[in-house]
């Protein structure tokens, strides 16, 4: 898991959104979430709710979410940049504060992987997840997610991106996608109401086993989300090089595990790997 530094941003129009009512009632009995927060505009949701967060942690309890469908300086693993025109995206950081061993907390970010491709299902999209955290649709990237843990280690942010309504000309590259260019008709807050059900039911369940992934059944219904496997893969590590081989599965770790022809397989955590090509 990556952590990043936050920064100051201009605070932004607080705006009371509908929305939580609703999502709380479409939950029926599952974990809800604790606050959803809309703002008109934001740097980052990630940042801003680092910060807010941070100085504040009794107004942003475990599972409280930060939204904006105007997100100007959105980040992706390794300083890279997360871009959409105003209004075309969901960015949706959630406060997660789970009572587990911190080895477990790299599961996080795979746990938000599954539960965004959940959602993106439960919406009519064939979702797929590529390991470690993108949200795929027919090969296309719809939704990218990005963890950093809060500056008291009390828990982590965890960050997706969504394509809503970008137009196939809007798309900031060739790789991604939108759930409208994919004929996905579902609002931000649609994506908003499907998700946070889902993380927060798997995030109990990494909970309820004390952080065991494995003991959980997360390590099996991860690998299930996931269309990485059983493929050829061209792993891009940090130091330039490359290294080429078949994705066979994921470790209690949630690192995934490559063969390569005659050479040891090689096992890589998501802070390890630059790119992942397939
Ligand atoms: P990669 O896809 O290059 O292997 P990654 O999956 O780790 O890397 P991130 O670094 O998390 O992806 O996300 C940033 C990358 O996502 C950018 O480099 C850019 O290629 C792509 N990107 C940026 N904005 C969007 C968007 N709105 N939709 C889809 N992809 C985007």
């Amino acid at each position: 898991m990556e952590r990043y530094h936050a920064g100051s941003s201009r605070l932004p129009t607080a705006t009371r959104s509908p929305y939580a009512r609703r999502v709380t009632h479409e939950l029926s009995g599952r974990p809800a979430p604790a606050r959803v927060e809309w703002i008109d505009r934001v740097g980052s949701t990630n940042v801003e709710l680092v910060t807010r967060a941070g100085a504040d942690p009794a107004a942003w309890p475990h599972l409280s979410a930060l939204a904006t469908t105007d997100q100007t300086a959105g980040r992706g693993r390794l300083d890279r940049v997360w871009t959409a025109p105003p209004g075309t995206a969901l960015a949706l950081s959630v406060v997660v504060r789970p009572d587990i061993r911190p080895d477990a907390y790299g599961w996080l970010s795979l746990l938000a992987g599954v539960a965004m491709t959940r959602a993106l299902q439960d919406l009519g999209a064939v979702a797929t997840l590529k390991w470690p955290n993108d949200v795929r649709i027919g090969g296309r990237k719809v939704c990218g997610i990005l963890s950093e843990l809060l500056p008291d280690l009390s828990g982590a942010v965890v960050g997706s991106g969504v394509n809503i309504t970008l137009a196939k000309a809007d798309l900031p590259v060739p790789t991604a996608t939108s759930l409208a260019v994919e004929g996905v008709v579902a609002s931000a807050d649609d994506v908003v109401a499907a998700y946070l059900p889902h993380l927060a039911t798997l995030v109990a369940r990494l909970e309820e086993s004390g952080g065991d992934a494995p003991a959980a059944g997360l390590v099996r219904e991860t690998s299930d989300a996931l269309d990485t496997l059983g493929r050829s893969v061209r792993v891009l590590l940090p130091d330039g090089s490359t290294r080429i081989g078949t994705a066979t599965g994921i470790d209690d770790d949630g690192r995934l595990r490559v063969e390569q022809d005659g050479l040891p397989p090689l096992v890589v955590s998501a802070g390890e790997v630059t790119h992942l090509r397939y």
